[in-house]
């Protein structure tokens, strides 16, 4: 993610509605877990206790939503195949809207929404451990007047509609086990006016018109955190190429200004030269697609939903080389914690630097003295925990521009070439999977064949700034 403007937009929105549901009576952080025979309705991250589910796994998305502009009601029937981590008597899924049924493996199930953001399940028989079951629920509600966890994050007007958010998206359009630590396959089906584009992740594979109305199939075939899952609907430009084998899409708002539609266009078109760029030094690209959409909506920040990133407006190259290295750091390889983020941030700020060091602009290690001369005296600055920032700070602007500093700093002190190999080991082990900081520390050591336990905690903890040393990386 990267925020473009309006940070605190949506923060202001009611406090009461998101006390609410803080009040409601569901388990804390510390009594999320799971017992043999119910899934817990978090799934551990004490940042937000309600995130994911305990007990289960999804393995595959299926998603079939419809959005009637005139009306802001979106309906829905998503069929989820996921396995059980143990005996399950009822289980949780994540998901904000009103349902009207649920069965599981076609057998009409039991269901209650216990808070908002809950969708409670008792199937007719138990789950047993290790099943893997369909799961189907149908639902239908007005996205645009929800609020959870103080965030608004549906955003449309009555042409154009885009949900893409982080940490949360999901629960405003299908129920999901909403955390970065399941990923899945997905199928996704959008229905709109046969007037508009729906535009989702991965490969377009097919649109129908029936009358006035329109379905388009989008599939997902690689795995994909929750908040990955992309959905716009709109009067778009749209351009399909292939290059070197790698379908591209991209899509661009017909509401914005024509001067910035045929900026974003032309920027837009290098998104798989910069995704090529990007893998000679990364690894080979992790999905079966790329692209990029810009919506005509006040999205106040671009997001790297997987293989489709999304920029309110015409994206800077540095804009785009942010969200495209994404794929690599916080999509193939996902946060396990939301505490993790600098794994996603760090690095995608880290690449833009490096974009500018190799196409003539200021080396990356002349803007990491620069910064931290700038910053030294500033002890706001240094003060948060990168590695462990809090809920509430998760895209604080130090988790960005420290956590690139901390990339370079790493980079100089470990040398180029152990560091990229650093990079492409991290990418390559664990590609479409999920780490975490202490995971990456371990991996740097193992490479670099050095202790650098007072490294990361100098440049990620440590509530000052970074001595000027040849071991933090600045000399
Ligand atoms: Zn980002």
């Amino acid at each position: 993610m990267s925020r473009t403007c309006g940070a605190g937009r949506v923060r202001a929105l009611s406090l009461a509605v998101v006390c609410a549901v803080a009040l409601s009576g569901l388990p804390s952080a510390a009594t999320v877990a799971l017992d043999t025979t119910t899934g817990a309705p978090g799934i551990g991250d004490p940042y937000w206790p309600l995130d994911g589910n305990g007990g289960i796994d999804v393995r595959h998305y299926d998603v079939a939503v419809d959005y009637d502009f005139a009306t802001g009601e979106l309906s829905g029937t998503t069929t989820l195949t996921m396995a059980a981590r143990t005996d399950l008597a009822t289980f949780h899924l994540d998901l904000l809207l009103p349902v009207t049924a649920v069965s599981v493996e076609g057998v009409p199930a039991a269901f209650a929404k216990p808070v908002e953001h809950e969708l409670r399940v008792t199937p007719a028989t138990v789950v047993a451990r290790d099943d893997v079951v369909e799961v189907e629920v149908t639902y239908a509600g007005r996205p645009g007047s929800i609020v959870y966890a103080d965030e608004l994050n549906w955003l449309a007007s009555d042409r154009e509609l885009l949900a893409a958010n982080e940490p949360h998206m999901a629960p405003w359009w299908y129920p999901a086990n909403d955390h970065p630590s399941d990923k899945a396959t997905f199928d996704i089906a959008v229905t709109g006016p046969a007037t508009h584009q729906a535009v989702s992740n991965g490969l377009l594979v097919n649109r129908r018109v029936d009358g006035a109305r329109a379905t388009t199939q989008w599939r997902v075939l690689r795995p994909m955190t929750t908040y990955n899952a992309l959905l716009a609907l709109g009067r778009y430009d749209v351009e399909q190429t292939t290059r070197g084998g790698l379908p591209s899409y991209v899509a661009v708002s017909r509401d914005l200004p024509a001067f910035e539609r045929s900026a974003a266009l032309r920027q837009l078109r290098r998104s798989d030269e910069i995704t090529a760029w990007l893998a000679r030094r990364l690894g080979p690209y992790p999905f079966e697609s790329t692209g990029g959409l810009v919506t005509g909506l006040p999205a106040g920040f671009a997001l790297e939903n997987q293989t489709r990133p999304t920029y309110p407006g015409a994206p800077d190259t540095e804009l785009l080389v942010h969200e495209l290295g994404h794929q690599w750091f916080g999509n193939s390889v996902s946060v396990r914690r939301w505490r993790d983020i600098w794994l996603n941030e760090g690095f995608a700020q880290f690449l833009q630097h490096y974009w500018l060091e190799t196409h003539r602009g200021q080396p990356a290690q002349q803007w990491l003295r620069k910064t931290h001369r700038a910053f030294a005296a500033t002890r706001g600055f240094w003060r948060l925990d990168i590695a462990d920032p809090g809920a509430a700070r998760v895209f604080d602007n130090a988790v960005y521009v420290r956590g690139a500093m901390a990339v370079q700093a790493l980079r100089h002190r470990i040398g180029d070439r152990t560091f990229w190999r650093l990079l492409r080991a991290w990418t390559d082990r664990r590609r479409h999977g999920t780490g975490g900081i202490g995971d990456f520390r371990t991996l740097a050591e193992r490479v670099a064949r050095q202790p650098l336990d007072g490294f990361f905690r100098a440049w990620l903890s440590a509530p000052r700034a970074p001595a000027v040393t040849r071991r933090n990386g600045l000399r």
